[in-house]
């Protein structure tokens, strides 16, 4: 690619998804992505890493739901 005709004076970066050259101006909404596609691979990639944290799930039964709606009755009648 050497023809670079209307964006001599505009910055081009590589797409950090797919490393095509794309513009790096208020032109390219998706900057510093090619297109808002490889924008939305990347942030999807990215949550997915944020899910494969563990989270350890609270669970609770019976017992503990009984005790947490009384203290909720409690507060609610005393005020
Ligand atoms: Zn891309």
């Amino acid at each position: 690619m050497t023809d670079t005709p209307n964006f001599s004076n505009a910055k081009q970066v590589k797409c950090p998804q797919c490393g095509r050259l794309t513009l790096y101006s208020p032109q390219n909404p998706s900057r510093p992505f090619c297109s808002d596609r490889c924008k939305l691979i990347d942030l999807g990639e990215w949550a997915s890493e944020g899910y494969k944290v563990p989270v350890e799930q609270q669970t609770y039964n019976e017992k503990d739901l009984e005790q947490l709606y009384e203290a909720l009755n409690k507060g609610e009648s005393g005020e």
